[in-house]
């Protein structure tokens, strides 16, 4: 999920590819290595951690070569470590090929070669990659890439040596970005804008399934089997702004990423119409031994946890306690040997919730991890981990992680209730064809982005705003309130739509504005009536719920549309429209969105 250089020409390819992976450094990533071709042999060089540690082994080690590859890497299939770091090499050594992206049928390619001999080195899904383009060359990378990409399946960019053709170069896009730019002392190919423009202002942006040949200093590009041509346009952009892809902020670029990145990490879980949990699956004589589950983390991934806690106890009939990390570590919640406890952190390094897993072995339980970072410490510690798969996140406030570590929890609990007997075949297959739509309806959302900024343009100056709704509406308005205080610095609250009258209700005032969330069917009439008693106290009621309901938009001031999903799943939808309002709340208000005060990413200390 990091990124890829690769520059042949009159330059040494050492020096354009360590500043072109410099130029991805702001994605994140936990490897680096680059391969070159030098007297007609692969050279590589690959480091764990930032690329300054690989820069100074090269320092050392210079590769000189007019052609090579680069790679940073974010794992997502075996740890971060330098066997794991790309390039990744074939058997005999003659292919060095790096990779962004994930190759979602790796395995049974990865039985399939071992089973004819290959012997693999990494625990990635791309080695299989360099494996195939071996076992199909006879001469002509371009034919053996060919004949490769007809097999794997997934996401993916990448670029290949071969130290048979001394100045070959061959990269492919598939769902994955590449770039590419031509200067007079070379051709480089990337995956972000970014690495190009110290180079050359004038972008080739390449296409779907477009394959690249660099062949001697010129380049063809082919597209199912024809040669065609692909226009350069030229940029504008500054570094800053190509790295945010043309959004101003981190946090827009995320919310918008949401719809595809959920896509990839449902076609990674969901195969053939089956739940695929991989190492997060439990057997169903493990989850008999489960006499309480308990959902512990901290700020967003907390909410996420009360989201998975509603599934949870609709499917499986069990109760689930739900409970802050740092709370959770102090106070007696009867955890015992009996006990699965699921906890959720985006980064995998956060403080609160480290202690709680421990308390929790302490105790006796099983643990089980749903986290976005490859190789993070509570990946680690946990008996069984899920990962989000949805690549980095860089702005303080979660988006993108929060709707996929829901999405990870919502199929731990329809894969339990399964194997449980809880549910049937047909109600899971139910689920598996709503969930599948859930990015299509996101991405349907975020057309509506015009009035989403209106709305915060109406709240950017109110003292307060609060969110109400019931059951898991409720979740939604807690995640809504705490994203627009983190990055607006308005006070916000959420409280239960029927708790209003108990002594919330004293704080409304004229035009106080109150985001109100009503997608539950079976509270939804109960919510509208709770507006009414709001509007009338003079608050200014924004009602969210799925599209055409005319009880809604009778008891708001405005009323804010989404798509129509089962009640189970709204919340990964409704969360959306409110990721949109705190983002340009904060962005009128001139506020640093990507890095909000007082904040910090990843939160290493109790
Ligand atoms: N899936 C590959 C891996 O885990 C590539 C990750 C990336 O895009 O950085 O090695």
């Amino acid at each position: 999920m990091c990124g890829i250089v690769a520059y042949t020409g009159k330059l040494n390819a050492q020096d354009v590819i360590l500043n072109g992976l410099s130029k991805l450094e702001y994605r994140g990533y936990d490897s680096a290595g680059i391969s070159v071709i030098s007297n007609g042999e692969i050279k590589s060089l690959k480091r764990q951690g930032k690329i300054k540690i690989l820069e100074e082994a090269l320092e050392k080690n210079p590769l000189k070569s007019h052609i090579g590859i680069g790679h940073v890497r974010w794992a997502t299939h075996g740890v971060p470590n330098e066997t794991n770091a790309h390039p990744q090499i074939s058997m005999n050594g003659k292919f060095s090929l790096v990779h962004n992206g994930i190759i979602e049928n790796y395995l049974e390619l990865k039985n399939m070669l071992e089973a004819e001999g290959y012997v693999f080195k990494s625990q990635t899904d791309t080695e299989v990659i360099p494996m195939l383009i071996e076992k199909f060359y006879e001469g002509d990378l371009l034919k053996a890439v060919e004949k490769t990409i007809g097999l794997i399946r997934g996401a993916y960019a990448f670029a290949v040596l071969s130290s048979d053709e001394e100045n070959r170069l061959i990269a492919v896009k598939h769902s994955s970005p590449l770039v590419g730019g031509v200067f007079e002392d070379g051709i480089i190919l990337a995956s972000d804008v970014t690495s190009v423009i110290s180079h050359s202002k004038k972008i080739i942006y390449f296409e779907e399934d477009d394959i690249i040949d660099v062949n001697n200093g010129d380049y063809t590009i082919y597209n199912k089997g024809k040669i065609i041509d692909r226009p350069f346009k030229e940029t504008k952009m500054s570094l800053e702004e190509a790295s945010k892809e043309n959004y101003p902020h981190f946090l827009l670029k995320e919310i918008h990423e949401q719809g595809k990145v959920l896509q990839e990490g449902l076609s990674i879980r969901i195969k053939n119409n089956k739940i695929d949990l991989g190492e997060g699956a439990f057997s169903s004589s493990d989850l008999k031994k489960f006499k309480k589950i308990y959902a512990v983390a901290c700020g967003t991934a907390y909410h996420a946890c009360l989201a998975i806690k509603y599934a949870m106890e609709k499917l499986l009939r069990l109760p689930v306690t739900c409970e802050v990390a740092s709370e959770f570590k102090y106070e007696d919640y009867f955890v015992d040997e009996n006990s699965l406890v699921l906890v959720v952190s985006q980064s995998g390094e956060t403080a609160d919730t480290i202690s709680a897993i421990r308390k929790a072995k302490d105790l006796g339980a099983t643990t089980l991890s749903i986290t976005n970072v490859l190789g993070s410490t509570i990946s680690r510690i946990t008996d069984r981990v899920m990962y989000c798969y949805c690549g980095p996140e860089i702005s303080v406030a979660s988006t993108k992680a929060y709707t996929s570590q829901i999405i990870a929890g919502y199929l731990l609990a329809i894969d339990m209730a399964l194997k449980l007997d809880k549910i049937s075949d047909d109600e899971v297959q139910k689920y598996i064809e709503e969930i599948k739509k859930i990015p299509a309806k996101i991405d349907e959302i975020l057309k509506d982005e015009e009035d989403y900024k209106k709305i915060a343009d109406e709240i950017k100056l109110a003292k307060s705003i609060f969110y109400t709704g019931r059951g898991l509406d409720f979740v939604t308005a807690k995640e809504g309130a705490l994203k627009l205080k983190e990055i607006s610095y308005i006070h916000a609250e959420a409280f239960q739509a029927g708790e209003l009258k108990h002594g919330p209700l004293a704080l409304i005032e004229k035009d106080t504005p109150v985001i109100s969330i009503a997608t539950q069917n079976h509270t939804m009439e109960k919510t509208a009536s709770n507006n009414e008693e709001l509007m009338a106290r003079g608050a200014k009621v924004y009602a969210l719920g799925f599209k055409e309901n005319n009880l809604l938009k009778a008891s708001s001031l405005e009323f804010i549309g989404i798509p129509k999903t089962i009640d189970l799943f709204a919340p990964i939808l409704a969360v959306v429209p409110l990721q949109v309002i705190a983002y340009y709340t904060s962005a009128l208000l001139g506020n640093d969105v990507d890095k909000p005060r007082n904040l910090a990413k990843s939160v290493t200390v109790e």
